[in-house]
């Protein structure tokens, strides 16, 4: 029975490594699985994370980095693979994982984040790499001195517009309404930045260009006016969306494919949870994935405990 797990935890972002912290201190045992052995999630690629208490400013890999350490100080084990499907067999749950290998385990907490939203347009998957971007703090500094677009209004898109804009000679914001849905302290301090320029209710088309990225045409939806704006770079932060679909005949999905479950991030399957930026919720931050990580593992223990 050695070979049976009681928990596996999928992912190894906020939520995922908040379950593993709560996991070891109840004396579980677990194993963390990541598909690239980088802990962190989508913070790993965050500049600033100023609202997780206790940590203002915090770099978004600093933070991610820390969170391992914690799960590494507690004796958390962690394995790099990908998981591509998950069989319930009653009370126990096979893993099946890329390599052809199986995983055995009482209880799964599936904490599989969220990947970045594509537009869909033209030229975006052609110049992917070659001046479209979904990560301003990856590339941005490929275009320093050069101009770039953001497309986007959420908190993602303004920090990314608000870091390019110290590196880039000029920034375009194209946003589909006529205000930004991110914080109104970080709006406030985009809309005073001089190089800065934000088209409202506008929506990109396509990103054209030989090579690389040379511009992107957008509409604006009001007058219905077209105009090519010439650009170096294109940043995509048009929001983010689960990667569920191996999932889909497992548990049940809403419409937007998230896995539904509520605060005790119980699915409707036994044994199996979901917890972080991967289930239905009100709000994905870093602080509701790390309280899901807590949630879902005390769950699983009464679960394990008293079969629910
Ligand atoms: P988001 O809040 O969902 O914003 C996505 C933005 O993209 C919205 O402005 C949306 O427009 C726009 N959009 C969506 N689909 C589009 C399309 N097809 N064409 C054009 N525009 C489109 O996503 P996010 O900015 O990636 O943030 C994700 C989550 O992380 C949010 O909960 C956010 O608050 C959180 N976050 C927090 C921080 C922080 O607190 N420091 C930092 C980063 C992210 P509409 O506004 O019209 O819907």
């Amino acid at each position: 029975m050695s070979n049976i797990y009681d928990l596996v935890i999928i992912g190894s972002g906020p939520a995922g490594l908040s379950a593993a912290v709560y996991a070891q201190r109840a004396c579980l045992n677990t194993i963390v699985i990541e598909k690239t052995g980088m802990s962190g999630g989508q913070i790993l690629t965050t500049t600033e994370v100023d609202n997780y208490p206790g940590m203002p400013g915090i770099g978004g890999f600093d933070l991610g980095m820390k969170m391992r350490e914690h799960v590494e100080y507690l004796n958390g084990q962690f394995m790099t693979g990908e998981v591509t499907k998950i069989t319930d067999q009653g009370e126990i749950k096979e893993l099946s994982m890329a390599d052809g290998s199986t995983i055995r385990t009482r209880t799964v907490i599936i904490a599989t984040g969220a990947n970045h939203r594509k537009l869909g347009i033209p030229g975006e998957d052609t110049f992917t790499g070659a001046g479209v971007s979904y990560c301003a703090t990856c590339d941005g500094a490929f275009f320093r001195n050069k101009t770039t677009a953001v497309i986007g209004g959420g908190d993602v898109a303004v920090e990314d517009a608000i870091f390019l804009a110290r590196l880039c000679q000029k920034v375009h914001v194209i946003h589909r309404r006529d205000s930004f849905r991110a914080a109104k302290v970080l709006s406030d301090r985009l809309l005073a930045l001089e190089n800065v320029q934000v088209h409202w209710d506008s929506v990109p088309l396509a990103i054209t260009g030989e090579g690389s990225v040379t511009g992107l045409t957008i509409q604006n939806k009001l007058t219905k006016e077209e105009e090519t704006l010439k650009v170096d770079g294109v940043f995509i932060a048009v929001g983010m969306e689960p990667d569920t679909a191996r999932y889909k005949d497992l548990v049940d999905l809403d419409p937007t494919g998230y896995i539904i479950a509520d605060e005790t991030c119980r699915t409707n399957v036994p044994g199996i949870f979901a917890a972080g930026d991967v289930r239905t919720k009100q709000l994905r931050q870093v602080v509701s994935a790390a309280a899901d990580g807590a949630n879902a593992v005390y769950s699983v223990q009464r679960y394990l405990e008293e079969g629910r």
